[in-house]
């Protein structure tokens, strides 16, 4: 299969999800999850008309934004865990930023654009740890109302949503309660109007994230193929 058509039966999947659950379908937008996987393989799915990426990590997404840097509408996503002293890197080329879980970070990220050039703010979502214990990233829910705060008393940060990766389980139907869980969190902070985007979803189960209410779905495998093992 090739990229594009990857792209198209993985629309066609949101389509059908979107349906199933009586929402519109283009009220959720494909990140391709690009991460391991080559510029060439973006700039494919660039040209099949895909515009939103999403990479794991700040070197190599610095990377390949240089390689395609004749692509001026392609919004880069960083949907990986960024460390604070690489926020600096990263800020100013970022369309959304999926991965805030701490007010340090905010800070820091807000401190760093208001010194780079780059004007305008930055969107980000807040990462949730939803299924607590053994999560390494994002932030435990009972935290969430004052990070939500902190970033809205930042300038340069713009609070556009809530994110989750659950963990993973055999069973897409698994991630179902996890997805809902974060829905729910949305409703208790403000709704919609305060947080418009949840970021949740991936190949194996993006139908449960649709059908909880993701306007964000962030899928690799099923666009470009598997990944070593090592480097999920
Ligand atoms: C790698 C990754 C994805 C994409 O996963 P696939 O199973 O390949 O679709 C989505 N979200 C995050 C946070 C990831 O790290």
């Amino acid at each position: 299969m090739t990229i594009a058509e990857a792209l198209r039966s993985v629309r066609a999947r949101i389509g059908a999800a979107a349906q199933a659950a009586g929402r519109d379908a283009e009220a959720v937008r494909l990140v391709a999850v690009s991460k391991t996987h080559p510029a060439s393989a973006v700039r494919e799915a660039y040209e099949a008309g895909q515009r939103d990426f999403g990479e794991n990590y700040v070197q190599e997404l610095l990377q390949k934004a240089e390689e395609l840097a004749d692509l001026p509408d392609l919004r880069w996503h960083l949907i990986g865990h960024l460390q604070r002293n690489k926020a600096k890197l990263v800020a100013p080329l970022l369309s959304l930023l999926h991965t805030v879980d701490s007010v340090e970070l905010a800070r820091e990220l807000d401190k760093r654009l208001a010194a780079s050039a780059s004007p305008g703010t930055l969107p980000v979502l807040v990462e949730v740890s939803i299924a607590g214990e053994e999560q390494k990233h994002g932030l435990a829910p009972e935290h969430l109302a004052e990070l939500l705060q902190g970033i809205e008393a930042l300038p340069r940060l713009a609070l556009h949503g809530l994110m989750c990766v659950p963990p993973l389980t055999e069973d897409p139907a698994g991630a179902l309660p996890h997805f809902q869980r974060l829905a729910r969190l949305r409703d208790e902070h403000g709704g919609a109007s305060r947080l418009p985007e949840l970021s949740m979803g991936m190949t194996h189960d993006l139908e449960q994230a649709v059908a909880a209410g993701a306007t964000l779905v962030r899928v690799g495998t099923a666009i470009f193929g598997a990944r070593p093992a090592a480097l999920r």
